[in-house]
């Protein structure tokens, strides 16, 4: 049981990937590019997420199958899943695939979300903007993200406008959450239903993209993070859930109202890779391969901060203790993830130290 198929090939299969090996892990990624950063690191079919002869022989090269991204197509998934153990298993996608679905699902489980409509036509738009009231945040339901496909109204010229570029297709309204800050909790369950949690980590977007996460985030408070392991330990019981699960969530004084969730590592998980005894990566792998969790236990006070589209000097970056580099092997485009920097010390004044003078020194920041 060490075959490990991953139907994705970007950056969090490469993450992935590198934490199985030392565990004697084989991992094979199945991606339609011809040169998915994954592919540097373990075994790649080039195939796209339908072609049928491709996903068999992802089957026949894999013990279990798991995911990258939360976009796979369902019936993929569902046809994989006849083959081969598939986890997180496929309801976890169909319920994140569509933002509606998702938050009626955390809806039906009594978990907070701001307040929500689905939209399909006019008279449902005008309806929803009624009832929820502006400023509010149109988004598409599906395949949206790093900001995408959303836009705020805060007046009904806006909601005008937001028609016009977005109308047609299936919308989800939802309140605008005037939040104090976003925190997000990574959870990992195995197959034997044991269960971990990292500590809540608070995560700063620049122009709707993951900037900057910070863990653990301060001042959260026992009452604030055993909230948000409660409503957690819903959602992964409800799911029969197997794998690492981000939940992100708005935080506006002491309420928690979860914004979305994906069934996949994250993003704003990268800091576990120096700042936890088991990174996020390596607890995936041993939940969905059905091994035991490791410890979720922080081993100091961790940022991490995005490159986004520049490729930074290595000697600049690595002459700073303390500071790592993560580069995605991908060549630097406008808005696109090429890699991450991580940085841990003892105490949060300590890492914030650290911070400061990358962020003075580096000759990119993200
Ligand atoms: P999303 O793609 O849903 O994660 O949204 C991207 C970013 O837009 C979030 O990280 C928030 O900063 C902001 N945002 C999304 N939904 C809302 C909301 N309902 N209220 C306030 N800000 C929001």
């Amino acid at each position: 049981m060490n075959r490990l198929g991953i139907l994705g090939g970007g950056q969090l299969g490469r993450m992935i990937a590198l934490a199985g090996y030392p565990l004697g892990v084989r991992s094979t990624v199945l991606d339609p590019s011809d040169d998915p950063c994954a592919g540097q690191v373990c075994q790649h079919i080039r195939g796209e997420f339908d072609d049928y002869r491709a996903l068999y022989e992802l089957a026949q090269m894999s013990d279990v199958v798991t995911y990258e991204f939360e976009n796979v197509p369902m019936e993929t998934a569902l046809w994989l899943s006849e083959r081969v153990p598939v986890f997180p298993p496929p309801r976890a996608l169909e319920v994140s695939q569509d933002r509606l679905v998702e938050k009626t699902f955390l809806q039906s489980l009594g978990i907070p979300t701001p307040p929500f409509a689905g939209v399909e036509s006019r008279a449902e738009f005008d309806n929803a903007i009624r009832t929820i009231g502006l400023p509010a945040v149109m988004k598409t339901r599906r395949f949206g993200y790093d900001g995408k496909g959303q836009m705020v109204l805060r007046t009904l010229a806006d909601a005008e406008e937001a028609w016009l570029q977005l109308g047609g297709r299936p919308l989800i309204l939802e309140g605008f959450v005037p939040f104090d800050r976003e925190v997000s909790l990574l959870c990992v369950r195995g197959r034997d239903g044991a269960t971990a949690f990292y500590p809540l980590v608070e995560n700063e977007h620049r122009e709707g993209m993951l900037y900057r996460s910070l863990a653990p985030a301060l001042h959260t408070g026992e009452e604030l993070t055993e909230r948000a392991i409660e409503y957690a330990s819903r959602i992964l019981a409800e799911l029969d859930y197997v794998g690492v699960l981000a939940i992100e969530w708005f935080q506006d004084g002491a309420r928690l109202l979860v914004n979305e969730m994906a069934p996949r590592v994250h993003n704003s998980g990268h800091w576990t890779t120096e700042g936890s005894v088991t990174s996020q990566f390596e607890n995936h792998v041993r939940a969905v391969l059905g091994w035991p969790l490791g410890s979720t236990a922080c081993v100091g006070h961790s940022a991490m901060f995005n490159l986004i589209g520049v490729q930074p000097e290595w000697n600049t970056v690595l002459q700073q203790p303390g500071v790592h580099l993560h580069w995605y092997g991908k060549e630097p485009k406008p808005r696109r993830k090429v890699g991450h920097i991580t940085m841990t010390a003892e105490s949060a004044e300590l890492r914030d130290g650290l911070a400061e003078r990358y962020l003075a020194e580096s000759d990119c920041v993200g």
